[in-house]
Order: structure tokens, then C-alpha cells, then sequence
């Protein structure tokens, strides 16, 4: 027990309890969080050892089972998405695994948004699919499609909102309805926004699910995941995690819950610097398209108005002459890190028709808008000027 588990944390605000929730002070009394490197914990005697092993009360046995700097993540976490309980797993890939793992069976039918993660593609219809359950991939802006693609089987609603690369926002309300209609749960990968932006449940998604390798982690350090929703549930992710083992290390859970603790300024700097760019990348002639959530002329900024607190530090933009302008803007940048990742301090760029994106034929992707002219940038916390100063480098190459 420490001070800071009073009730007055569980009405605190986000930002307060992102730095004083899950505190589990050694009995040294650090200041700081401690780092709980032990695959094991000793028992006090063979009596509290066979109470441990028969569950009869909650105590440290194995690390894949508990870890105490694990649960301090955990607790920060749940507290933050405003839910009853958390999972940590050592990736945000493992936490959709252990969903899907913990709560479906054969025969069972998904329906998830076609603008999800690659990786979460794959896993829904190579693996998942091998083992008997069939999803439906439909758009994520259309509600009515969700609603047609629902059977008597399906068990998961599953999203990413806004979407990569175009950011587009699905509404959160109706999809919970529907899945409530049909004694399904909906699942959203709160990856782009955050509870620092946007908290699902709250909206009546049933799991939120983090990659906290991007923005919680915030600097791009390490990998991890999480669950948060209702602890009935969270008690069928835990089954499944401490048997099958994609567990954090207790160096990553602490990494990402002190990560936690500066998420609301990081995120609302990634969004003033989003915003700033978007707007620019706009006036500039070489320029198409703009896809970013934070512009009134996107399709989902009345939506992303009204469910989200901020429009996140992800954008796209389409430049004229294809993949050739696109590459040749990219070999231009300086500042920017070509790479894959995104939520991290540093800016990064990517090509998503040949790289996040290639496992898509040609034509999905001009159906789903994912032109060879687009370019997609995770605006990091560099200072605007710099980051507009390494477009331009990039603009100027397109003009020789
Ligand atoms: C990166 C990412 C994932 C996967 O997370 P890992 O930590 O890389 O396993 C899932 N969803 C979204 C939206 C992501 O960006």
C-alpha cells in the first residue's frame, strides 16, 4: 500500500494518473518506479508455497505468470483507457494473438476493418484461418457493411481507427452497437490516438488493444502490448498468456509505464506538429491529396471531432508523378528516418505502396486510395521548422 493507491486516483485525471498510477514501492522505498529483473520469486515456506501454486491468494510465483513492474504498467494502463484491468505482452502482435487465442474458437466468425496493420491481416487469415476461423475484411467507414457482413457466428468486431496511411475514423458508437446486437465484442487497436486521444471504451468497445512499442514506449526503445477491457475478460487473457508465454520483460514494462507518464504532452506536441505540417503540405503544388483527420475536408473529421481529443501525428500525402516523385522526395529528406515505425520521437517517412502496404495487389490498393504517390510521415517532436525545411529538401528535388 502506498499513498498514491488512495480513491482519489481512481477520479484523478489522465495526465495525473499516467505519472501515480501503479506505483509498487519496494520495501527500499525508491522514488521511481523499480525494475523487477527475476524469472522467479521465493516462497516464505512450504505451507505459503502450496497456497501460492492452489491460487488462494494472488502472489509473485514465475514471471510469465506476474511480475510486479509488469502490473505496474498494467494498472497505469487500465487506468488510463478508464478500464477494470490490464494485460502487458510482449508485443503489440502478441496482444492480438492472445485476443483472438483467449476468446475464439473454430467455427467462429471475425469481421475486421480492411485498413488494419499488415501483420494483423496475416494473422487473421493465415493463421487464424488455418485453425477454422473466417473473417470478413469490409470498410471501415461504412457501418452498414459491418452490419451486413454479421452472422450467427460472428464473435469479434475487430479495428484500427484512424487507419494507416489515410486516417480514416470509424465510429466507435455504431460498431459497438452492432456488435452488441450480435452478442459479439468489439476489439480496437488504440495504436494511433492513445487513451491520451481517445479512450474506446468509453465509447463501448469491450478490449483496446496497444502496440506500446509506438506511442506509450514514445522513443522508440522497445517492444510491448497490452489488453485493457473488463476484468472477466482480462481473466481469460491471463489463461491463455501465463500458459502459452508471450509475456513482457519486466525492462520493457517499465520503459513503456515511464513512457506513460509524458504520453499527454508528447501526443499533444505530435498533434500541434501534424496539424502544422498537414495545413502546409496543402499550399504546396505538387502536392494531390492530404490525408490527415485534422483537415475539415477529410471524410472523418466530423467524426474525429466528436470521439477523439486530438488528430494524432500521423498523416499522408499524395505527390504528382507516382512512385518516382515519391521515392525522389524521400532520397532527398535529411532529417526524416526512412523507416517503418512510427509513434517515436523522431520523424519518420515511408513508402507505403512498396513497403507497409506491397503485400496488397495493385488494384486493393487503388480500391482502398493507397496511390504510388503517397507518402506517409509519423510527425515526431522535432522542431515544425526543421521538419518543413527537410520536405522542402524534398519539394526542391521534384522540381530538378
Ligand atoms: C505496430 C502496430 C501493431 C503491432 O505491434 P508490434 O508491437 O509491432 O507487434 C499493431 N497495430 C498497429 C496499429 C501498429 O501500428
Amino acid at each position: 500500500m502506498t499513498k498514491e493507491d488512495g480513491d482519489w486516483l481512481d477520479r484523478a485525471h489522465l495526465e495525473t494518473q499516467a505519472i501515480r498510477a501503479g506505483i509498487r514501492r519496494s520495501s527500499e522505498g525508491e522514488h521511481s518506479e523499480p525494475i523487477h529483473t527475476t524469472s522467479s520469486f521465493i516462497f516464505d515456506s512450504p505451507e505459503d508455497a502450496a497456497a501460492r501454486f492452489s491460487g488462494d491468494y494472488v502472489a509473485n510465483v514465475y514471471s510469465r505468470y506476474t511480475n510486479p513492474t509488469v502490473r505496474g504498467f498494467e494498472q497505469r494502463l487500465a487506468a488510463m483507457e478508464e478500464g477494470e484491468a490490464a494485460v502487458a505482452t510482449a508485443s503489440g502482435m502478441a496482444a492480438i494473438l492472445a485476443t483472438c487465442m483467449a476468446l475464439l474458437k473454430s467455427g467462429d466468425h471475425v469481421i475486421c476493418s480492411r485498413d488494419v496493420f499488415g501483420s494483423t491481416v496475416g494473422l487473421f487469415e493465415k493463421y487464424l484461418g488455418n485453425f477454422g476461423v473466417e473473417t470478413s475484411f469490409v470498410s471501415l467507414r461504412d457501418p452498414s457493411a459491418w452490419r451486413a457482413a454479421a452472422r450467427p457466428s460472428t464473435r469479434l468486431l475487430f479495428c484500427e481507427t484512424p487507419s494507416n496511411p489515410l486516417c480514416e475514423v470509424a465510429d466507435l458508437a455504431a460498431l459497438a452497437q452492432i456488435a452488441n446486437d450480435q452478442g459479439a465484442l468489439l476489439v480496437v487497436d488504440n495504436c494511433f490516438c492513445t487513451p491520451a486521444l481517445q479512450r474506446p471504451l468509453n465509447l463501448g468497445a469491450d478490449l483496446v488493444i496497444h502496440s506500446a512499442t509506438k506511442y506509450l514506449d514514445g522513443q522508440g526503445r522497445v517492444l510491448g502490448g497490452a489488453v485493457v477491457g473488463a476484468e472477466s475478460l482480462m481473466e481469460e487473457l491471463v489463461g491463455f498468456l501465463r500458459t502459452c508465454g508471450p509475456a513482457i520483460s519486466p525492462f520493457n514494462a517499465w520503459v513503456c509505464m515511464k513512457g506513460l507518464e509524458t504520453l499527454s504532452l508528447r501526443m499533444q506536441a505530435h498533434c500541434q506538429r501534424a496539424q502544422h505540417l498537414a495545413e502546409w503540405l496543402q499550399t504546396m503544388a505538387p502536392v494531390n491529396r492530404v490525408n490527415y483527420a485534422g483537415l475539415p475536408d477529410h471524410p472523418g473529421y466530423d467524426l474525429a471531432v466528436a470521439q477523439q481529443e486530438g488528430f494524432g501525428g500521423v498523416l499522408s500525402f499524395e505527390v504528382q508523378g507516382g512512385q518516382a516523385a515519391a521515392w525522389q522526395f524521400i532520397r532527398a529528406t535529411e532529417l526524416m528516418s526512412l523507416t517503418a515505425n512510427l509513434g517515436d520521437a523522431k520523424t519518420t517517412i515511408v513508402h507505403p505502396a512498396t513497403t507497409t502496404h506491397s503485400r496488397l495487389t495493385q488494384q486493393q490498393r487503388d480500391e482502398a486510395g493507397i496511390s504510388d504517390g503517397l507518402i506517409r510521415i509519423a510527425v515526431g517532436l522535432e522542431h515544425i521548422e526543421d521538419i518543413k525545411a527537410d520536405c522542402d529538401r524534398g519539394f526542391a528535388a521534384l522540381l530538378r
